[in-house]
């Protein structure tokens, strides 16, 4: 945990139009500098960074927060790791966790260690990257060129060359004071067999840069160059680094540095099976492409991307292999609620192959004829039916597990529906032996992957209440005073208004820190949008607007009263009880007269909506 006091020195630090700037480019326009939304395709800058009050809104898909979330979402970090890092960043000493003095120096040493690892492996991919300039790496030059990669792609991902060579790299890294020992450590060094010392893991070979989300290299993988050059073909096309500390397979895609921006802008990732559809897809325009490093599709990957995207689309090769490892995914990619689609490639196709036949716009159609996964998992494992009985009962039964994974209600059952129609059979027989499913792994995540409609929250005046308290700070002790806020019945506006007061009593408004933890409810859209667009501009104009505002409210709860009371008096007559009727109807009399009085009062200054 850190301290709320470091938080609050970490935003006070940190320059939210810095920091935004590096993956939005912003211009100043009045108050706020205005963008290009990464959180959605947008056309116009409809996404506004306000400096002074540390937030941003983006007026078209309705994301706003602090500058926390907005590297949390456009980083898929977690809170901590945001704050460490802009810690980091803005020289902000965090305090060290209590500890024993033991523990503290091992953690010491981790964090030392892995700075090492780091290094080692930067230098290594610098290394790789400046070999495929060189003249050493013209044949690997003249692969990339036959795919159609240019210098820029090739750069984005880092692409080198290991040359051919038992201790290229060994050397070079000997030179920076690095030990084979530690080569070996990081994955790129292999003991002699029967000898003393080491030799390069990869020779002769096309390499790409594997990194982390935030783009440290962790690994690499390699690929031969010309087919079967010097091996008989026996060499394997890809060999990549072992699993390392940093480098587990199975939680890592290819890629996602890259994709970053574009992941977070379109909210969808294009899947596909190998590191050159990846890179091809890129130099076809499409940069929030990821592919799994040689792995199956598991949950951990799911969760990566479900972080940044809501769709996912797979393109896995137009061969068995790769119509199994889509239909494979479909469970992890559905149980963490990402909706997955399907672009199926032409026979014996893959995505670099499709890109270098038709270049672009053979991508831009496959992808516009895209499909949902499961749909075609269900329509293809029926087209392959023999017909009978049996075999269909026993494909209806395989198909159990995938109509579970989906996480929406009606959804599951429009697939059952699915099933029983291209299977031509009773649906009664297929909802009952496909039942179950949902959401046994995430529980709320019913809604899906659809983003919640934005809804306006509270009524007219309770808006235009917490309005006027945002612009003018000053008014909120008059609010507070004469018991306005008691009045707001909408439970999200009512708490914004008390940490209004309360921000206004300890005098520090922070309206990025009220709008960091507050989840993405519509009651927060609407606070951040009227938050970053001030109307009230003087106390003076402030306070009469309050007068009305609060004339109005007034009017509104004692109707409420009135209502109230009426079906109380209704409930009192169904019993009998005539001296509680009466009473009651006392009570309402004088409601009534108040509200006549309000009136009285409201229409001498009417007051236009
Ligand atoms: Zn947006």
């Amino acid at each position: 945990m850190i301290p709320e006091a470091k938080i609050a020195e970490i935003r006070e630090r940190s320059d939210i139009v810095e920091v935004i700037g590096e993956y939005v480019t912003l211009k100043r326009a009045g108050v706020n500098h205005k963008g290009v939304c990464p959180f959605h395709a947008d056309s116009d800058p409809s996404f506004n960074v306000n400096p002074s009050r540390q937030f941003y809104h983006c007026f078209g898909c309705g994301v706003s927060g602090d500058i926390f979330k907005f590297l949390m979402t456009i980083e898929g970090l977690s809170f901590i790791e945001s704050a460490q890092r802009l810690a980091g960043r803005y020289g902000v000493e965090l305090p060290k966790q209590e500890m024993t003095p033991a523990a503290r120096t091992e953690q010491e040493r981790a964090r030392e260690a892995l700075k090492r690892r780091r290094l080692i492996l930067e230098t290594a991919a610098a290394f790789f990257e400046d070999n495929l300039q060189s003249p050493a790496g013209a044949q690997a030059r003249e692969l990339i060129k036959e795919r159609g990669i240019d210098d820029e792609i090739a750069r984005l991902y880092r692409l080198g060359y290991a040359p051919d060579s038992w201790q290229g790299l060994l050397d070079h890294l000997r030179e920076k004071r690095i030990s084979a020992t530690e080569v070996e450590a990081v994955g790129l060094a292999l003991p002699r067999k029967g000898g003393s010392g080491y030799y390069d893991r990869f020779r002769n070979r096309l390499v790409f840069t594997i990194t982390d989300p935030s783009g440290h290299p962790i690994a690499f993988s390699a690929r031969v160059i010309g087919s079967g050059s010097g091996g008989d073909g026996r060499d394997p096309k890809y060999v990549n680094s072992p699993e390392t500390r940093e480098f587990v397979k199975g939680k890592i895609l290819f890629g996602i540095h890259a994709a970053r921006v574009d992941l977070s802008k379109t909210r969808e990732a294009i899947l596909v099976e190998g590191n050159f559809d990846v890179v091809s897809m890129a130099q076809a325009g499409f940069r929030n492409v990821v592919a799994p490093l040689g792995t199956a599709i598991t949950d951990d990957h799911a969760i990566i991307l479900r972080r940044r995207v809501d769709n996912v689309v797979v393109m896995f090769d137009g061969d068995g292999a790769g119509r199994k490892a889509a239909a494979r995914a479909f469970p992890m990619l559905a149980k963490v609620g990402l909706a997955a689609y399907v672009a199926p490639l032409p026979d014996g196709e893959d995505p670099d192959s499709l890109f270098r036949k038709g270049g672009e716009e053979a991508i831009d159609s496959l992808l516009a004829k895209k499909k949902g996964l499961l749909d075609e998992i269900i329509r293809s494992s029926a087209a392959a039916s023999d017909g009978s009985a049996q075999d269909a009962a026993r494909r209806i039964g395989k198909l159990g597990p995938f109509v579970a994974a989906v996480q929406n209600h009606m959804e599951r059952d429009v697939y059952r529906q699915l099933v029983a129609d291209e299977f031509g059979i009773d649906p009664r027989v297929v909802f009952s032996h496909l039942r179950g499913g949902g959401s046994s792994t995430t529980g709320s995540q019913e809604s899906g992957a659809g983003r919640e409609e934005t809804s306006i929250p509270g009524t007219t005046e309770e808006r235009e209440l917490i309005g006027l308290m945002l612009d003018q700070p000053g008014l909120c002790g008059e609010v507070e005073e004469r018991g306005i806020t008691t009045m707001i019945v909408t439970r999200r506006l009512q708490k914004i208004a008390s940490d209004l007061i309360l921000g206004y009593k300890r005098k520090e408004f922070d309206i990025s820190e009220m709008l960091s933890g507050s989840g993405d409810d519509s009651a927060i859209t609407w606070f951040a949008a009227r938050a970053i667009k001030p109307l009230f501009k003087e106390e003076e104009t402030g306070r009469e607007a309050l007068k009305e505002i609060e004339q109005r409210m007034r009017g509104t709860f004692l109707k409420q009263g009135v209502r109230e009371l009426d079906q109380q008096i209704r409930l009192a007559n169904a019993a009998n009880d005539y001296h509680k009727v009466l009473e009651l109807q006392r009570g309402r009399t004088e409601i009534e007269k108040e509200i006549t009085y309000a009136h009285q009062a409201f229409d001498k200054d009417p007051i236009s909506d």
